[in-house]
């Protein structure tokens, strides 16, 4: 049964792991409300990559759901190497030297096997470790090693992560296992592939320039985790698909108290320019043990909708945890609550002004123009939905970006515009077959809405276009239509 047009506006991004991979798991979640699947190649491998995203592809087709397949990549994670006798147990003062030897872990010699990020470091770096717990200072510097001091201790294991907030990196954004990734990925035809620490608008160039080598089109979704992408934000969210908040990382990168202004900042700039942004990491985390969640969490989540992003994600909850399906129903049920109260506050503060819209129209471009005049038709007539056309999604992302309380039916003949539309909010996405003349193109998507049982005879519809057809970005064309006037039905 495809999603009733009333269910939550905002979408929810699982990850599918080792407690989510089974396929009733799966069918569960999506009835629960996943949108979008997350796989993440920072861990697994590519058979049961593959598998999982056949299953969840197999199970949407016969759910009728639009369900879209988000590739995780890991990109350039620094990692120190074995420890020895872990956890090893480092205080403030002792001296650590990491080398790119690979050795054994023992007597403050430890292996850091990345020759560019070790060129990078200086004397004044600090190095953070394990999420940010440990704190060294970088004292020397020679050839193959750096001597550190340790500023803050505690116990140090194996493989843990590292990094250097206050060093400029000049490693390869897409290091040799991304590239095998991302060619695995767009064989598998992902809707969107995540760069994971993006600094600036040129890696997103280098994906789409690998991405044309291996002969695939994917979205590109800019994972913000790092100081320099902080920095680079406009010109990042330009030039990419979408934007993830990636909160574990960018909670190291700069202090806890950065995070929420950097994720409204974020937001919002996402929201200025129609493209979809996740909120991501530890959204539900007590739920990876717990069925119900926090009252900070479920605030979170709540906050989030508020702020404006497009969707919530779950990491390990849904990929590890135990309540992978509650953990989206959780989701789900504070989407509705945050929606209904947003929608609320703005028709108590909203009052349709024709003398407003008529300013904005002149100051800005027609497709801008139509989208407001969309949200204000839509709040004056409360139609049944508002249908848009379009080719590369941008009329739908344009009017999500209003947020109207008024279900935004995407109709599009482009396959993978379908399914990327799958990530933005409040969009409900048909494929249709392609029309040339106003005419068909009332008849094809009237008649797709109505086959799908969402609307019926009589019912009022705002239908926003391009016109001409087959022309990508341009929003020329409204109409306020009631279903059947023309015989299209
Ligand atoms: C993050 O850091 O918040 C994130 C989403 O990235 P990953 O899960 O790949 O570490």
């Amino acid at each position: 049964m495809p999603r009733p047009l009333n269910s939550k506006s905002t979408k929810v991004v699982a990850t599918l792991g080792p407690a989510s991979r089974d396929p009733e798991i799966i069918r569960q979640m999506i009835h629960a409300g996943m949108d979008v699947a997350r796989i993440n190649f920072s861990h697994g491998d590519h058979k049961t990559h593959g598998e999982t995203i056949d299953t969840v592809r197999r199970i949407a087709d016969e759910e009728k759901v639009n369900i879209a397949i988000l590739c995780d990549i890991q990109g350039p994670k620094i990692r120190i190497g074995k420890v020895a006798n872990e956890p090893l147990m480092v205080s403030p003062g002792d001296k650590i030297t990491f080398t790119l030897d690979d050795v054994p872990g023992e007597n403050g010699l430890i292996s850091l096997p990345h020759p560019e990020f070790m060129k990078d470091v200086s004397v004044d770096t600090t190095l953070l470790l394990d999420d940010g717990n440990l704190q060294f200072d970088v004292v020397e510097t020679m050839p193959r090693s750096v001597v550190c001091r340790v500023r803050i201790g505690g116990p140090l294991t194996s493989r843990k992560g590292v990094s250097a907030p206050n060093a400029n990196l000049t490693l390869s954004a897409i290091t040799e296992k991304d590239r095998a990734d991302i060619e695995f990925a767009l064989s598998k035809e992902a809707d969107y592939i995540a760069m994971s620490f993006v600094r600036k608008a040129d890696d997103i160039r280098q994906l789409r320039w690998l991405m044309n080598f291996f002969n695939g089109d994917a979205g590109i979704i800019a994972k913000i985790e790092m100081r320099e992408a902080l920095e680079n934000i406009e010109e990042i969210i330009k030039i990419c698909d979408g934007i993830m908040v990636a909160r574990g990382d960018l909670g190291v990168e700069t202090p806890a108290e950065r995070v929420p202004v950097e994720q409204k900042r974020i937001i919002t700039l996402c929201n200025n320019a129609a493209k979809p942004v996740i909120t991501a990491t530890q959204m539900l985390e007590s739920m990876k043990s717990n069925p119900r969640p926090t009252r900070a969490e479920a605030s979170d989540v709540y906050n989030a909708i508020l702020d404006g992003t497009d969707a919530i994600m779950l990491s390990a909850e849904s990929a590890a945890g135990k309540y992978p399906v509650r953990s989206v129903e959780v989701m789900n049920t504070i989407a509705i609550t945050a929606e209904e109260e947003m929608w609320k506050s703005r028709e108590a503060s909203a009052v349709f002004d024709i003398s407003d819209l008529a300013e904005e129209s002149q100051s800005e471009n027609i497709s801008n123009a139509i989208g407001e005049a969309t949200y204000h038709i839509s709040a004056a007539l409360n139609p049944k939905a508002i249908i848009t056309t379009t080719l590369s999604g941008y009329t739908a992302r344009r009017v999500a970006r209003e947020r109207p309380r008024t279900p935004i039916l995407c109709m599009t003949p482009e396959a993978k515009t379908y399914r990327r539309m799958a990530l933005v909010w409040g969009v409900h996405a048909f494929y249709v077959d392609e029309f040339n003349t106003i005419d068909e193109m009332l008849t094809v998507t009237v008649r797709a809405a109505h086959d799908a049982k969402h609307v019926r005879r009589g019912d009022l519809l705002v239908i926003i276009a391009g016109v001409p057809f087959g022309i990508a970005g341009q929003t020329n064309l409204l109409k306020v239509h009631r279903v059947g006037e023309q015989g299209e039905i």
